[in-house]
Parts: C-alpha cells; sequence; structure tokens
C-alpha cells in the first residue's frame, strides 16, 4: 500500500482529500501545526473511512520534528503539500509572515524529502496566480502576474518546484484551484474558518444567524449582473484531483505537470446567494458595498487538461455544492465546535 505524506492534512482540502486517499487504499500520514484546525476532523476522518491514520502536530519550519516524522513512518512514497496562510487580505498586511510561512516552510519541507529521497509531490497553487486575467477561461499558458503576497508565495513555489523536479529528477504536479466550496456530503467535515475570507462561508453564517448580512463586494463589474464571477469547485471533487494526481505519477517521466482545477462555468455573487436561498429556504440578506481591493470581475478555468490528462472530470454541480455546504453548516452551526 502506499503511504502518503499530507501537510495541511487537518484543514479544510486537505482533511477532504484525506478521506479519498483512504477510501482509494492509500496509507495516510498527516503533518499540521493546527494553527488554522483541530484535532477533530481527524476524529471524523477515521469515523468516516473505518481507516486509521497517523497524526503530527509538527510544523514544516521545524526541520528537526519533519525529519523526525520522515524517519518514523519510512518509506513515504509521495507528499502532498496543503499547508500553508491562504488569506489574501491578511498577506497584504502581513506578508514576512506569509512569505516566511509558505516559502520557508515549503524549502525546508523539500529538503527534508530530499534527504529521504521522497521525489513526487502535488503541490496546492490557486488560481490567483493570474492575477487579472487577460483572456477567459484561463487555460494553463495564461501568464502568471500575482498582485497580493499570499498570490506571490504560489508562484514562486511553483518556480522553486519547477527548478527542483528539473534539477533533481523529481514528478511535481501543480494544481491550480479555482473557488473550492462545499463539505463532504455526510456533513461530518467542512469548511471551518474563524473567521470566514470567502463568500460561501460568509453566505453559510448569515443562514444559520451568526451574522445579519452578507455584503456584496460590488455590483459594478462588467459581469451580467454587475458582481464577481468565479468558477466555483466541489471540495470533493477537487480532493479526487489529488488522488488522479497521484494515479498519474505512474504513467508519467515529464518533471513539472501543472493543471487547473474547476468546473468551465462561471457564477456570480448574486446567483450564489440566490441558490443559497432556493437549497436552504432560508433569508439571505444582502447589503451592497464598495469592491474589494484586489478582486477582478471575473475568473474562469479551462480544466480541459486535467480532464484528459488526468482522467479527471467535476461531478457535482452548483446545487450539489451549496446543499453540501448547507447540510454541513446546518447540522454543525459552529463547525467543530458543535
Ligand atoms: P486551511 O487553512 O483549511 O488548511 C491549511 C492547513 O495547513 C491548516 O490545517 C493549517 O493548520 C496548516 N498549516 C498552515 N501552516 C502550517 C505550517 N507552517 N506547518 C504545518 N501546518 C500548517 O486551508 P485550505 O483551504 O484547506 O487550503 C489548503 C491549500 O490550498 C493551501 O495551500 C491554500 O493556499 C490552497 N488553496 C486554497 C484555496 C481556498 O479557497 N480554500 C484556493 C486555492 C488554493
Ligand atoms: N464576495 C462578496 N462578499 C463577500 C466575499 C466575497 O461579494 O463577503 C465576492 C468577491 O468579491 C468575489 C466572489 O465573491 O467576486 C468570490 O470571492 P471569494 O473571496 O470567495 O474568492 P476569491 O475569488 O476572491 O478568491
Amino acid at each position: 500500500m502506499k503511504k502518503i505524506l499530507v501537510t495541511g492534512g487537518a484543514g479544510y482540502i486537505g482533511s477532504h482529500t484525506c478521506v479519498e486517499l483512504l477510501d482509494s487504499g492509500y496509507e495516510v500520514v498527516i503533518v499540521d501545526d493546527l494553527s488554522n484546525s483541530e484535532l477533530e476532523p481527524m476524529k471524523r476522518i477515521k469515523a468516516l473511512t473505518g481507516k486509521s491514520l497517523s497524526f503530527h502536530q509538527v510544523n514544516i519550519l521545524d526541520k528537526d520534528a519533519l525529519n523526525a516524522v520522515f524517519e518514523k513512518e519510512g518509506n513515504i512514497d509521495a507528499v502532498i503539500h496543503f499547508a500553508a496562510l491562504k488569506a489574501v487580505g491578511e498577506s497584504v498586511e502581513q506578508p514576512l509572515r506569509y512569505y516566511h510561512n509558505n516559502i520557508t516552510g515549503s524549502l525546508t519541507l523539500f529538503e527534508v524529502m530530499q534527504d529521504h529521497a521522497v521525489s513526487k509531490i502535488v503541490f496546492s497553487s490557486s488560481a490567483t496566480v493570474y492575477g487579472d486575467p487577460e483572456t477567459i477561461p484561463l487555460t494553463e499558458k495564461a501568464p502568471i502576474q500575482a498582485t497580493n503576497p499570499y498570490g506571490q508565495t504560489k508562484a514562486m513555489m511553483e518556480q522553486i518546484l519547477m527548478d527542483t523536479g528539473e534539477t533533481y529528477d523529481w514528478d511535481v504536479i501543480i494544481l491550480r484551484y479555482f473557488n473550492p466550496v462545499g463539505a463532504h456530503p455526510s456533513g461530518e467535515i467542512g469548511e471551518d474558518p474563524n473567521y470566514p475570507n470567502n463568500l460561501l462561508p460568509f453566505v453559510s453564517q448569515v443562514a444559520v444567524g451568526l451574522r445579519e448580512h452578507v455584503t456584496i463586494f460590488g455590483d459594478d463589474y462588467d459581469t451580467p449582473d454587475g458582481t464577481g464571477v468565479r468558477d466555483y469547485i466541489h471540495v470533493v471533487d477537487l480532493a479526487k484531483a489529488h488522488v488522479k494526481s497521484l494515479e498519474k505519477f505512474a504513467t508519467t517521466d515529464q518533471e513539472t505537470l501543472v493543471y487547473n482545477i474547476g468546473t468551465g462555468v462561471g457564477y456570480s455573487v448574486k446567483e450564489m446567494v440566490e441558490t443559497f436561498r432556493e437549497v436552504s429556504g432560508k433569508e439571505i440578506k444582502t447589503v451592497t458595498g464598495p469592491r474589494r481591493s484586489g478582486d477582478i470581475a471575473t475568473c474562469i478555468a479551462d480544466s480541459s487538461l486535467a480532464n484528459t490528462d488526468l482522467k479527471w472530470t467535476a461531478e457535482y454541480d452548483l446545487k450539489a455544492m451549496i446543499e453540501s455546504a448547507w447540510n454541513w453548516q446546518s447540522k454543525y452551526p459552529n463547525g467543530y465546535k458543535g
């Protein structure tokens, strides 16, 4: 059985990916410092899959501790690297913290991988590396022009991995996620932010009465209804793209492969809120505010490369995405705290 080390495996996307990995027969080792997550998802992953996993509360910046994990676990076949700070606004306020955690943390991880002859890695990148796109939908060939420190860390990590892949003959798969939403269909794991950064967690929290209204960040964009359009992708579909990436390693000798992971369909902020109203039956109050600094009008993926090359396609439509988000939020209004 193949053993996969998952950094950030206790987080939102990582926890869903661990479920898919265990269900697909992989052995899972999680490394997470719990800086943006907690222990509870680990229990739920085990309950959902009926499988055990190995968890290490370790900061990837701590090279000795990371080395000890690789030594103790032995025979790690590949790494899936989620661990990162991810809030765009916070990255503008705290660039050094972001560069240190995301770049130095990743470099430390890669050095430890190199020391232990682990040479396969799937890396979490983001559509944010494209900045304000010139052409929609976005293919992987679109220029990289990140506009904030968070996006820069992703662009830099991509470059570091490309160079590493080439020089050390690593197998690297970079997945550029579009807008992950939704939760596991069981409603047992989902997104549990301390303070939401993204649209859907805000809408969910308004629906359960934790917040009074959703602010629509601008309705004067050059889009059909004036609000921002994004390509939302169900987190379980996204998780499955990681399993497909591991399968891809067996059939390729290319050093670095890059894939957009989205649905190819865009929805506006108003469409998202309206669908949430229909699914939940809740009144969701909105207030139109100014544009959020740094936001773009439209971001939609061309994921045809992932469709053909990874043999991956998104299965959940918008309604199913929002139903799963509502199922999780209504079952656990306060997330993992109950
Ligand atoms: P998350 O915050 O829920 O998960 C990240 C996990 O990494 C957390 O559990 C956190 O505790 C851990 N972590 C952070 N720094 C660490 C460190 N130094 N050492 C050990 N653990 C550390 O975030 P997520 O939404 O699951 O995102 C996962 C990855 O996907 C990130 O790399 C993120 O940048 C990327 N991504 C996310 C989105 C999104 O909208 N959620 C979009 C594109 C890309
Ligand atoms: N958005 C909004 N109100 C919010 C959060 C987000 O109107 O409280 C809009 C944002 O302007 C963008 C879309 O929703 O058009 C998706 O934003 P999100 O932060 O979820 O993802 P992004 O694409 O910015 O990474």
